[in-house]
């Protein structure tokens, strides 16, 4: 196993452990890590100029049988056809100047993606599972980080509300 799968198992473990700790489900932990770490990052993220913040977004948004995305290692390279939301959040994210938009594969795209480009700050749109353990890791390599939850969970046609998303994209810059 690699360490970054190694770390991501870790992760869950912890978050295995938590949830029982606690008596909840692991959705209801992870919603609460998320509401949790969206308090505590607002001020930093608010911060990061728009150029080194990042979006990072999960491929079951994409809109089955229309999306003529290019799948490549470990993500799906949008063409903006407009069927599903990340055209839209590409759109968003180009007007402000953000650093990039990238659509996972998985949840542990997300560390490479860290590791490659570096971010200030991180917006991930999510599921609350895959957004706690985002931003966990994420808080792990003090990036600032704020998390959008789907609003329907899945593993296909999933979707989440844009307004939301670009409030936060916008997030004051300094
Ligand atoms: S907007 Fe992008 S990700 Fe969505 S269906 Fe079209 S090509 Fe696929």
């Amino acid at each position: 196993m690699s360490d970054k799968a190694e770390k991501l198992n870790r992760l869950f473990e912890m978050l295995s452990q938590e949830a029982r700790h606690e008596g909840a489900s692991m959705p209801e932990l992870c919603r609460a890590i998320v509401s949790r770490k969206n308090t505590e990052n607002a001020l930093a993220f608010s911060k990061a100029p728009y150029a080194r913040r990042w979006v990072f977004m999960p491929q079951c948004l994409r809109a089955l049988g229309k999306c003529r995305a290019e799948e490549r290692a470990y993500e799906h390279v949008c063409v903006r056809c407009g069927a599903c939301p990340a055209a839209a959040i590409h759109a968003k994210a180009e007007a402000l100047g953000y650093g990039g938009v990238r659509m996972l594969k998985g949840g542990s795209a997300v560390i490479r993606l860290l590791d490659e480009h570096k971010p200030l700050a991180v917006l991930g749109v999510a599921c609350a599972f895959e957004g706690a353990m985002g931003m966990l890791e994420c808080e792990r390599r003090g990036v600032a980080v704020q998390s959008v939850l789907l609003l329907r969970d899945g593993c296909a046609d999933t979707t989440v509300e844009l307004a939301d998303v670009f409030e936060t994209m916008e997030f004051i810059q300094p």
